[in-house]
């Protein structure tokens, strides 16, 4: 009898816009020898379809037909990472039929050994329930703006600190009050308040909560 391939590890980092999930996540992939999925670039990717093809975002059908197209080969545009590309992916982000959509590539690529980190908004709630550890990043929406602001200027983007502001309080709000699987912490999460800390600092704290967990099991 062959021996059973171990079970995928899955981590999941959710949390709001510019909170640092994109990187807690890329480093835990590194650390863990696991692959890494922003989940954000699936919905920007939709995004970026309907709006290159002249639609709205608005528009279920469409953009559910949009998120049926994705291929590997969407997910690297440098375009999916502009502002305005964000918004439009938080409002095609608000339909049950794009959410559905995408769902299959997002388990998929979790299930595939050994594992994966996920993150996004609802992968501890949604797509990922079963998820050996569960992160939910938070930081106030000022701290999160200027660590937005820093990131555009050093693509050469300029843009004014308020103006991002309101955009990630924009974004936030349609996150957390959509119905569709909205922005919220699984109950199992192990929530982190990122505002006064340094990416090396969360990045050991949740090294430090990954393998306590991983030693009791
Ligand atoms: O993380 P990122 O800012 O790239 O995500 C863009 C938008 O995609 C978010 O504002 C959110 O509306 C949506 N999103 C989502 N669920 C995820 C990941 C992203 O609804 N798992």
């Amino acid at each position: 009898m062959t021996p059973a391939e171990p079970t995928p590890l899955v981590i999941a980092v959710d949390g709001p816009a510019a909170v640092g999930k994109g990187t807690l996540a890329r480093r835990l992939a590194g650390h863990y020898g696991l692959r890494h999925l922003d989940t954000g670039s699936l919905y920007r990717a939709t995004a970026l379809r309907v709006l290159r093809s002249g639609g709205d975002p608005a528009g279920e059908a469409e953009a559910a037909a949009a998120a049926k197209g994705i291929t590997d080969d969407d997910l690297g545009d440098p375009a999916l990472r502009d502002e305005d590309v964000g918004q439009a992916a938080s409002v095609v982000a608000t339909h049950g039929a794009v959410r559905r959509a995408l769902l299959g590539y997002q388990r998929g690529f979790a299930a595939r050994p050994p594992g994966a980190v996920l993150d996004g908004r609802d992968i501890g709630t949604v797509v990922c329930p079963d998820a050996q550890v569960k992160f939910y990043l938070e930081a106030t929406a000022e701290v999160r703006a200027r660590r937005r602001l820093c990131e555009l200027r050093s693509r050469g983007v300029e843009s004014i600190e308020s103006r991002v502001l309101d955009e990630i309080i924009a974004r936030d709000a349609r996150d957390r009050r959509r119905s569709a699987a909205p922005m919220k912490p699984a109950t199992d999460a192990c929530r982190i308040d990122t505002s006064a800390l340094g990416p090396d600092e969360v990045f050991v704290h949740a090294v430090a909560i990954v393998d306590a967990r991983l030693s009791s099991t």
